[in-house]
């Protein structure tokens, strides 16, 4: 069997979904589950209803059913589906209700909230396929076995469910049907909803990959797969034919829109391949995901950046030959919460990159203590993610674009999953050294040399 998933922006609509039909009957015979996001950005709309009630005790589910409604209009379907998710409405205006009386949103109550986008974009989904003679089951994620912890909002599942979920979905492929299983959520052992945390439904849907064997999971997109740049920046952007899981990972950290590195885990166990595809354009291959990479051309797989970063530098003479130090620089970050993402260290300093939306005067404070430290703001960092065998070759053409470009880098290192090169520029210097690097890489490959190969 395999996995299908497809994303908010792939049923957006009725048009969408007929196009998700067209895909899916192309592999019926592949015995596919199904997994669904919820409708368009269904998920924000009953975020930004939830926060009407709560401000204002406006309770309004208009935008969601309407829209709802519409789509259901345009796939021609009967009353007898808009009968089956009418009590979904019903419950969830009263839930609203609920909110703008207790004017209170708990993780529990916003889990609750969020499940109806998925709960109705899986009803409507089955019940279309049914009406093009495709015989086919909304199956609610508790219904499939996902049970999870109740960290509400971005709960963990327990290992349970992965033997859960083959014995709920094995008969009904079994007996012919296709699954249409809600993304996104599960239930906790005391029987309320959970979330697996925004994006979830990718996770939703490599579990279920990773705990029936399946054979690949697609996750049906708006992109091409995963491309070798951001293409808002560069427009000669292509989509990468594979990459492994630890090179997907690095992309989807340092910036690249693919999936969630949490969505990998499962499959990287078992060894799934994930494929990531165009549901606007299917006769794009997309990207493949596995432990090999099926084929490598190029020393370079794809180039990312991330802009608004802050440098710490912390320097100290104190530093040298003792122990215990970098300790102490790691015990300031833990004490304030903050997570580091880049690193580099010489014998006096250490220069460390976050994301800058902490504020930093207590760390300051904290780090003044041990050392000197100088804090930069406006900075990005531009990862290349590669073949670590011919590291020496990237990074003597990078140096040689920046070089070129007259920018200075600032700080490098070379990530322990040895994929993955990151430097730092001045964030306004960022798009076109990623522009100047993709036209390296792959747009005249052997200008540069490249050195002896
Ligand atoms: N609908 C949820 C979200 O928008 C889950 C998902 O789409 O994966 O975050
Ligand atoms: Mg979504």
């Amino acid at each position: 069997m395999i996995v299908m998933k497809f994303g908010g922006s792939s049923v957006a609509d009725g048009e969408r979904i007929r196009r998700m039909g067209e895909i899916v009957r192309t592999h019926l015979s592949r015995n596919p589950v199904l997994v669904l996001s919820a409708i368009g950005d269904t998920t924000d709309h009953l975020l930004e209803a939830a926060g009407s009630a709560l401000r204002d005790r406006s309770v309004s589910i208009h935008q969601i059913e309407s829209l709802h409604l519409k789509t259901m209009n345009e796939l021609g379907l009967g009353p007898a589906v808009r009968e089956a998710v009418h009590p979904l409405f019903v419950e969830l205006r009263s839930l609203l209700t609920g909110i703008s009386l207790i004017r209170e949103l708990t993780g529990r109550t916003r889990d609750y909230l969020v499940s109806f986008g998925e709960r109705l974009s899986v009803r409507i989904a089955a019940a279309y396929f049914e009406s093009a003679g495709i015989r086919a089951r909304p199956v609610d994620a508790w219904d499939a076995g996902f049970l999870s912890d109740a960290n509400y909002t971005f709960a963990e599942l327990l290992p349970e469910t992965w033997e859960r979920i083959p014995r709920a979905l094995g008969p009904v492929i079994q007996a012919g049907v296709l699954p249409v299983v809600t993304g996104f959520i599960a239930k906790d052992e005391t029987g309320n909803i959970t979330t697996l945390g925004r994006g979830g439904s990718d996770l939703s849907a490599t579990v279920i990959a990773a705990a029936c064997g399946a054979e690949e999971v697609q996750v049906w997109k708006d992109v091409d797969g995963i491309l070798t740049a951001d293409p808002r920046l560069v427009r000669d952007a292509r989509p990468v034919e594979s990459v492994t899981y630890e090179e997907a990972a690095e992309l989807a950290y340092f910036g690249a829109q693919v999936l969630h590195p949490r969505a990998m885990q499962p499959c990287m166990k078992t060894g799934t391949p994930v494929l990531v595809r165009n549901s606007f354009n299917p006769a794009a291959p997309g990207t493949r995901i596995g432990t090999k990479p099926e084929k490598k051309t190029g020393p370079v797989q794809a180039i990312t950046s991330r802009q608004n970063v802050t440098l710490v530098d912390i320097v100290s003479t104190r530093m040298v030959g003792q122990s215990g130090f970098l300790g102490k620089v790691f015990t300031c970050f833990a004490d304030h919460d903050i997570s580091v993402d880049m690193m580099a260290t010489s014998e006096v300093s250490v220069s460390l990159t976050l994301d800058a939306v902490h504020d930093l005067a207590g760390l300051q404070r904290d780090l003044s203590k041990i050392a000197g430290v100088e804090i930069k703001t406006g900075k990005a960092i531009v990862t290349i993610i590669g073949d670590v065998h011919r590291s020496s070759e990237i990074l003597q053409r990078a140096f040689g674009v920046c070089s070129r470009l007259g920018i200075p880098v600032q700080m490098v290192s070379q990530g322990a999953s040895k994929v993955n090169i990151s430097f730092i520029v001045d964030d306004i210097q960022a798009g076109e050294v990623v522009k100047g690097l993709h036209k390296n890489y792959f747009e005249e490959p052997e200008e540069d040399g490249g050195g002896e190969k």
